[in-house]
């Protein structure tokens, strides 16, 4: 009798192929083995999800498999699970995932292309394309004769899907106007793994507070009970960092393996030092995508082999192919650097996820947690507190309105006293350049971008003028360009006019600014900082990048200009972010002598920042909940933004009616907003529809469901 089987393929698409096994693999069928399988005109490794009995109904033609690639599955049922799972819930393509999860060598390389063998008139592509005739004239457009290119490029070019394309190409191939080239390079097969080494006790010597003890003992239980158990840590950072250190040293990996999560690679790289210093180099593996390609995948080799008990890394880390994972550790809960684009998957959401396919324990740690966790860890019971933190005092300050100067009086003269005392100050500002807008007071133009219709930035420094979004520039207005006036106005201080203002005020002062433009990839450290550390600054200035660099603990003043621009942004977790960036700002400055954190703000009466003076989660997370509540937003009620993007505008209407059609007849009701009509980006249409349902995981799963059936290009976001 022939079996079939589920394959997962490398590609942006959530559905999985069936494809029958000849008799010679039979008895090596598992599922998470890598298969050569025959996919329209190309080979593809794919991933067997399951053994099924007989194909679904509709398919009429069944292929077999080409080869079996492994002796030893690459991913664990419950790996696989976790990749099902987060594909359902992030909204991304299981394909994609699944790509993100193995390294590149691991699957066959689509190296080959298509190109044009023969040059159609107008006339035979509308013959025989009809409908299709613009996109097929499109895509023999932009095929040359002699080379060839990849579907990614066409896709990228004609703006047509990968499923429209392949459909489209696969005629014409037909037809002998275009030819594929393939240049095939399988992966290496897979042997039997070798015994992982046994694992060892560790004997550090920490010392465990007795008030710690309890929350200790609490973790502990978890790590020894073989089922799934979030934790959600409350405390500062060096005492989170303390807590783990005991845990370690308390169950060494005895029952099994450790998966550290941090928000950036300058995070995992310190975090992974301080591993190593503990295990050894051979016990711990540093993961991230910036590895050189050949390491990357000797350390995946590795750990997939068991010679790693602990694995450091950033969002990516979460798909590490530890076998016998038991704790995920979250290094800060708070920030937005577990957040990956594309694909589109939140890391802390998907250590959750893995955590609960593989029954282990995931801890995530923060002073100042996203409130929706909060709320559920308390609702719960997860919550655990390392005790009372004494912050740096916030003493809030209103804005000078006098005049010119951003600087208001209280401001200058905590300035001055440092300074005076021989005293670092870091100034925080969340707006880069000098300007955030470029206006005429005259007939009230705007210096837009021509792509996006967003307000340019002013950089004084480079005598330009900044598209934030797609990086457009053009020169500065010397006159308005509509009526000639040479007077312009500037709104909305950037870095670049705060340090000119700080140079007007203390002449002498050693100044350097830190933004995130100045730091490509993060894996360098700028030179601002270098100089920081070594203590040539007096003032460092910079935005939230700032964070993540965490040198400049030995000030003793930090400033934060208007944050309550940030509140300002059309996010209704804006509140949230205030308070969470600026209790990490005291979280990093405890160690600092007599720190003070001085907060100049045009809204002192605003909820976060009282919540901040009187340095109070609680009464923050309490109040927020409340107008989240009130609003109907998460985490009271499921939120997903979902973005069409497309050719025409008339079609990305149609689909969205379609969604609406589909969700008002199924299920719970749910609300729908939009469409809305977006920028342009990149000379594509874009419309917005947020989804609001009471179960996110049912609203998410349906919204899921429709797009597995539909072909058009998305990104989606769903709100936690
Ligand atoms: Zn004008
Ligand atoms: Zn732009």
């Amino acid at each position: 009798m022939t079996s079939f089987v589920e394959v997962i393929l490398p590609l942006p698409l959530s559905q999985t192929f069936t494809y029958s096994v000849p008799e010679e693999y039979a008895s090596l069928i598992q599922s998470g083995l890598r298969v050569l399988v025959p996919f329209r005109e190309r080979t593809l490794t794919g991933i067997i999800l399951s053994q099924v009995e007989r194909p679904p109904e509709k398919i009429k033609s069944v292929r077999p498999i080409l080869s079996v690639l492994d002796e030893v599955p690459l991913f664990s049922p419950s790996f696989l699970g976790f990749i099902l799972d987060l594909s359902r819930l992030s909204l991304t393509a299981v394909g994609e995932l699944l790509k993100a999860a193995a390294p590149p060598e691991f699957l066959v390389k689509e190296k080959g292309g298509y190109k044009r063998l023969k040059t159609p008139t107008s006339e035979e592509i509308r013959l025989k394309f009809r409908k299709k005739f613009k996109e097929a004239e499109k895509i023999i457009g932009c095929l040359p004769e002699k080379k060839t290119r990849t579907w990614r490029f066409l896709s990228r070019q004609t703006q047509i899907n990968y499923p429209g394309l392949m459909a489209l190409l696969s005629r014409m191939e037909k037809l002998g106007w275009v030819g594929q080239e393939k240049r095939l390079k399988v992966p290496p097969r897979r042997k039997k793994a070798l015994e992982p080494p046994a694992a060892i006790q560790l004997s550090l010597g920490f010392p465990v507070t007795p008030e710690l003890e309890p929350v200790l003992n609490e973790v502990f239980r978890g790590l020894f009970s073989q089922e799934f158990k979030p934790f959600l840590l409350l405390g500062l950072r060096r005492r989170r960092e303390a807590f783990f250190l005991a845990l370690l040293n308390k169950w060494g990996t005895s029952a099994g393996n450790v998966l550290i999560l941090t928000p950036d690679i300058v995070g995992a790289t310190s975090f992974w030092e301080k591993m190593v210093k503990i295990f050894g180099p051979k016990r711990v593996a540093l993961l991230h995508h910036e590895l050189p390609g050949g390491k990357r995948e000797a350390t995946w080799q590795r750990i997939f082999r068991g010679e790693a008990d602990v694995v450091v890394g950033p969002r990516s880390a979460v798909f590490a192919p530890l076998s016998k994972l038991r704790l995920i550790w979250i290094t800060e809960e708070s920030d937005e650097g577990y957040v990956h684009l594309d694909p589109a998957y939140d890391a802390r959401e998907a250590a959750w996820l893995r955590a609960q396919q593989e029954e282990a324990v995931v801890v995530y740690g923060s002073t100042a947690p996203s409130v929706g966790l909060y709320a559920r860890a308390k609702e719960k019971g997860f919550l655990l507190s390392l005790g009372e933190a004494s912050f740096a005092p916030v003493r809030i300050t209103t804005s000078a309105s006098t005049g010119e100067k951003i600087l208001g009086p209280e401001v200058r003269k905590a300035i001055e006293q440092r300074l005076s005392r021989k005293e670092k100050v870091v100034i925080f500002l969340n707006r880069r350049g000098y300007a955030s807008l470029i206006a005429c007071p005259r007939c009230g133009r705007i210096a837009l971008c021509p792509q996006c219709r967003r307000p340019l930035t002013l950089y004084v420094s480079r005598a330009k003028a900044i598209c934030h979004q797609c990086h457009y520039e053009e020169a500065c207005w010397s006159q308005c360009p509509q009526c000639g006036s040479s007077v312009i106005e500037y709104r909305g201080h950037g870095l670049e006019r705060i340090a000119e203002e700080i140079r007007r005020f203390w002449p002498q002062v050693r100044l350097s600014s830190l933004e995130a433009d100045s730091a490509k990839g993060k894996k360098r450290r700028p030179a601002a900082l270098k100089d920081w550390q070594r203590g040539r600054l007096d003032i460092l200035i910079g935005t939230q990048f700032l964070l993540s660099s965490l040198e400049w603990t030995n000030s003793s003043l930090v400033v934060i200009l208007n944050p309550e621009v940030m509140l300002a942004q059309a996010d209704f977790r804006t509140g949230e972010r205030v308070f969470q960036l600026i209790r990490r700002l005291q979280d990093e400055m405890v160690s600092s002598s007599k720190p003070e954190l001085l907060i100049q703000t045009a809204a002192p009466e605003n909820y976060v920042f009282k919540a901040l003076a009187n340095g109070d989660y609680e009464q923050f997370a309490a109040t927020e909940l409340r107008f989240r509540r009130l609003l109907g937003l998460p985490p009271w009620q499921g939120l997903i933004r979902l973005t069409l993007t497309g050719q025409s505008l008339r079609g990305l209407a149609r689909q969205a009616r379609s969604l609406k059609n589909e969700l008002e007849f199924s299920g719970e009701p749910v609300e729908l907003l939009g469409p809305t009509v977006l920028p342009r980006l990149r000379r594509k249409n874009q419309v917005q529809i947020l989804i609001k349902g009471k179960d996110r995981e049912e609203v998410v799963t349906r919204v899921y469901d429709w797009l597995k059936k539909k072909t058009v290009n998305y990104s989606a976001q769903v709100f936690y």
